[in-house]
């Protein structure tokens, strides 16, 4: 096996320019769990990425909060500010793992590894996250809502990387996470809400519901519109809409339908004033 340890971020790039296959490393929490049962699968090559301290920035800007693409869990929650302006970030870096995993797991590594189940996508896709990835070529940004076309299929390309996650910096009257596992820490998100409200509109966003973690827009309809909800049953034909939730060893299909729709109804009632009006 070849580990390559780049010096600069520009090293790094042209590295994946000319070897497109080499895996890059971050915090190696998905990586590396796979050895060495699977070691026989594993690339040839390896990118460490852990030494760039230019990727290890988190940067407010007049409407932005810059997440550098080696921004841990760990690194959000000791930033007391992060916790104050997007306090979703707080809530799911806690819900990853245990403290071992938040000190090493980055924001970006989640992305890319794109589980269905993923703990930190959600909450960045209800900002409306936007992925900057960047390759010799320059850089891209690409919306995180557009970041998935299907199971484990990316819009990155081979020889980029993740840079840094952008995520506007907006006033958000509701926002909540919810993670329902088996217990609170590591532990797989059965089923997965995330609900943010600001100027820009509604973002339902699910987890462990569809192929990959994904927006819900005839949920966002539904709150945009303040159609009348009366009972939890009354969310399930949009939530039918948006997700394609599997029967698999964690769960039924039925069961993640009748909890997304109770978690979403109950959240929203309490945090909600305008939803409660719609009863
Ligand atoms: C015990 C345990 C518990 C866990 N619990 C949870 C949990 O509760 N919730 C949850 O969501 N996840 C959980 N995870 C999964 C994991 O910790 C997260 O997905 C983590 O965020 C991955 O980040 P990383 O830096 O460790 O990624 P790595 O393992 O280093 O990489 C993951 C993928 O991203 C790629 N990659 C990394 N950085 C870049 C970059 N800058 N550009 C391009 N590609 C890149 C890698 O090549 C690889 O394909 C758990 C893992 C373990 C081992």
């Amino acid at each position: 096996m070849r580990v390559l340890m780049p010096e600069s971020v520009s090293e790094a790039l042209a590295f994946k320019a000319t070897n497109p296959d080499i895996v890059p490393i971050a915090g190696g929490t998905d990586l590396l769990v796979q050895w060495p049962g699977q070691l026989e699968r594993q690339a040839a090559s390896y990118l460490d990425l852990s030494g760039l301290d230019e990727l290890r920035t988190i940067r407010w800007t007049q409407d932005t909060l810059e997440l550098g693409a080696l921004t841990t869990y760990w690194d959000t929650l000791c930033q007391p500010r992060v916790g104050v302006e997007h306090p979703l970030l707080h809530d799911a870096a806690r819900q990853v793992g245990a403290i071992q995993i938040q000190t090493r797991g980055t924001w970006a590594g989640n992305i890319i590894n794109a589980s269905p189940a993923a703990d930190g996508v959600p909450v960045l896709m209800a900002y409306d996250a936007t992925v900057v990835l960047a390759s010799v070529d320059g850089e891209r940004q690409v919306p995180l809502s557009a970041f998935y076309h299907g199971y484990k299929q990316l819009e990155a390309r081979p020889h980029e990387l993740i840079r840094k996650i952008l995520v506007p910096r907006r006033e958000h009257d509701v926002q909540f996470f919810e993670k329902v596992a088996p217990r609170q820490a590591q532990a797989i998100t059965v089923v997965g809400v995330t609900v943010a409200h600001s100027s820009c509109g509604w973002r339902v966003v699910a987890s462990s519901m569809a192929p990959t973690v994904c927006r819900c827009p005839h949920l966002e309809s539904l709150l945009q519109e303040g159609t009348p909800v009366s009972c939890p049953e009354d969310l399930l034909e949009p939530l039918r809409a948006d997700v394609s939730p599997i029967d698999d060893l964690r769960s039924s299909a039925h069961y993640r339908e009748q909890v997304m729709s109770r978690v979403l109804y109950f959240n929203l009632g309490e945090t909600c004033p305008a939803f409660r009006s719609t009863r």
